[in-house]
C-alpha cells in the first residue's frame, strides 16, 4: 500500500449497492460516497432512489432495477457500469424483505420470495460482477446478513434460513474467489433503525424491549454504523480480510 494512500480511502472504486434508496442500503451508500466511492444504487422503486441519490449527492447514482429478475441482472450490472464510467469494484448485497409470521403459516410462495430476493437475487448479482472483477484480479462483494445468522428468532423462518445462507455463501465464495483478488464478506447488523426494524417492531413493544434488554451497549445502531462497516470491509485496511462475518450489534450477539 502506497505511504500517501489512507488505508480507509474507497478512492477511484465503483460501487453497485442493491437496496440503496432506503434504510441501511442508503446509510451504506452515503458512508462509501463518504470515503471516495462513485456508488449506484439499485431498487425497485425509482422515487426512493432519485430521493435518497439527491440526499447524499452528486456521486450517487439511482438505477431501477430488480435482484430477483435474474436474467435481467447482468444488464442492470452493464448499465451501472454505464453510468459510473467504470467497472463495478464493490458490490454490496444489501437488498431484503421482511417477513414476520409463525413456521405453520409461512406458505412456500412466502418462503420462495424471501429467499428468491435474498438468496437467489445476491448470488444472481455476485454472478454477474464477478468474473469482471476476477478478471480485473481486484473487488470486494459485501453481503448484509443479520442476528438471524446466528440466534434463534421465533417467527421468521424464512428471513432466518436466507440470512444464514448468506454465512455459507460468504465463506464458500471466498474460498472461490479470493485466491483471483476478490475478496468476500458479511456484516450482521443487530437492530439497526430502519424501516424494515419499524415493520418488524410494529404493535410488539415486548419484542423492543426484549432486543433493548439483551443489547450491552442499550440501544439500536444507525444506518451509518453499518455503512461505516462496508466502508471498512471494503477498503485497503481490510486487505487480508475475507470470508467473515463481521456482528455490527451492539454487543446483541454476545449479551446475555
Ligand atoms: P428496507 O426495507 O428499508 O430496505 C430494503 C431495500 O431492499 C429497499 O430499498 C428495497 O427497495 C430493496 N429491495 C427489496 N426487494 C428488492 C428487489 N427484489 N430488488 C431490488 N431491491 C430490492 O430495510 P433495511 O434497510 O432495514 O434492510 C436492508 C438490509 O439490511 C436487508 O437485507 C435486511 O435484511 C438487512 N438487515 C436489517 C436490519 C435492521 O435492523 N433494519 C437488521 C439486520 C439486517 P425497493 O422496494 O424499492 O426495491
Amino acid at each position: 500500500m502506497s505511504q500517501d494512500v489512507h488505508p480507509f480511502s474507497l478512492q477511484g472504486e465503483v460501487a453497485l449497492v442493491t437496496g440503496g434508496g432506503t434504510g441501511l442500503g442508503q446509510g451504506i451508500a452515503r458512508c462509501l460516497t463518504q470515503a471516495g466511492a462513485r456508488v449506484i444504487i439499485v431498487g425497485r422503486r425509482e422515487a426512493e432512489l432519485q430521493r435518497a441519490a439527491a440526499e447524499i449527492g452528486p456521486k450517487t447514482c439511482a438505477l431501477c432495477g430488480d435482484v430477483t429478475q435474474f436474467d435481467d441482472v447482468a444488464s442492470v450490472v452493464s448499465r451501472a457500469e454505464v453510468a459510473a464510467g467504470g467497472p463495478i469494484s464493490i458490490l454490496v448485497n444489501n437488498a431484503g424483505i421482511h417477513l414476520k409470521k409463525p413456521a405453520v403459516e409461512t406458505s412456500v410462495t412466502d418462503f420462495s420470495a424471501v429467499l428468491n430476493t435474498h438468496v437467489l437475487g445476491a448470488h444472481a448479482m455476485s454472478q454477474a460482477v464477478l468474473p469482471g472483477m476476477t478478471s480485473r484480479g481486484r473487488g470486494s462483494i459485501v453481503f448484509i446478513a443479520s442476528m438471524t445468522s446466528f440466534m434463534g428468532i421465533p417467527n421468521v423462518i424464512a428471513y432466518s434460513a436466507a440470512k444464514s445462507a448468506y454465512v455459507g455463501m460468504v465463506r464458500s465464495l471466498a474460498t472461490e474467489v479470493s485466491a483471483q483478488g476478490v475478496r468476500v464478506n458479511a456484516v450482521a447488523p443487530g437492530w439497526i433503525e430502519s424501516p424494515m426494524l419499524r415493520k418488524a417492531l410494529d404493535g410488539d413493544p415486548k419484542r423492543r424491549d426484549r432486543i433493548l434488554a439483551r443489547t450491552p451497549m442499550g440501544g439500536f445502531g444507525s444506518p451509518d454504523d453499518i455503512g461505516n462497516a462496508v466502508v471498512y470491509l471494503c477498503s485497503p485496511a481490510a486487505r487480508f480480510v475475507t470470508g467473515v462475518v463481521l456482528p455490527v450489534d451492539g454487543g446483541a450477539s454476545i449479551g446475555f
